[in-house]
């Protein structure tokens, strides 16, 4: 049997680095499910197809093929074959990801891509729903959690190293219109699940995080 870690959390919480740096450490695959989501956002937003009306998407879910392969340790994200993990990182590209992401047929295509790969390794998934919908019988699962302030500052932080002058009050109302959207919506909604562990990062450096996530696997598998 696979041994799985679930992540779950609001944006840029620090959930993918994390994950990264987990999954390195045990030597387990990474699998970045808001990657896939962008993918599918990014389809709509190429073929200028209107990501607002649901007749549109649901005619359209199943032409959307997204994989991720992992070429020297670095994430590939491939949409319908194209290698499209330069534009992924987009703020555009994240909040076509938000949308896409709150129709059911949408959800219940890559959720069954998700289950798939996680049934054939040690993984550590990110995500919102890991916990509650993608595997609900992980072995950990963590919910990890940051004020939203914090969150803004440290996203504007990566977009100004991304040469992306963003304001940061900007910035902040973003991501609360991420969060809303992310748990309000009908179709697995953002939520802790029952059994997760929660982590506030607010005033924690990621390398604390990991420690402390580490010692809760170490601990699971009954490892010295
Ligand atoms: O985590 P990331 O920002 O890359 O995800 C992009 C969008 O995809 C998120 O804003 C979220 O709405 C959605 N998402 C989701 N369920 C997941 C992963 C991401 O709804 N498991």
């Amino acid at each position: 049997m696979s041994f799985k870690i679930a992540i779950d959390g609001p944006s840029s919480s620090g959930k993918s680095t994390l994950a990264k740096m987990i999954a390195k450490n045990l030597g387990f695959v990474y699998i970045d499910t808001g990657a896939m989501y962008r993918a599918m956002g990014y389809y709509f937003l190429k073929n200028n197809l209107d990501l607002n009306d649901i007749e549109i998407v649901n005619n359209n879910v199943n032409n959307v093929d997204v994989e991720l392969n992992y070429v020297d340790g670095v994430l590939q994200v491939l949409l319908n074959g194209e290698d499209i993990s330069g534009v992924i990182r987009k703020e555009e590209v994240g909040s076509a990801g938000s949308i896409i992401s709150t129709y059911k047929l949408v959800r219940e295509r890559l959720v069954s891509l998700q289950q798939k790969m996680a049934s054939v390794c040690d993984v550590v998934m990110d995500g919102r729903d890991i916990g509650t919908v993608v595997l609900p019988d992980a072995n950990v699962k963590i919910y990890l959690n940051a004020d939203c302030h914090e969150r803004a500052v440290r996203r504007h932080k990566e977009l100004l190293e991304k040469g992306i002058d963003k304001s940061l009050e900007e910035v902040e109302t973003d991501l609360k219109e991420r969060d809303y959207r992310d748990m309000n919506r009908e179709n697995s909604p953002l939520r802790k699940a029952n059994d997760a562990i929660e982590i506030d990062s607010t005033n924690m450096e990621i390398e604390e995080v990991v420690e402390m996530v580490l010692s809760i696997v170490k601990e699971k598998r009954g490892d010295k």
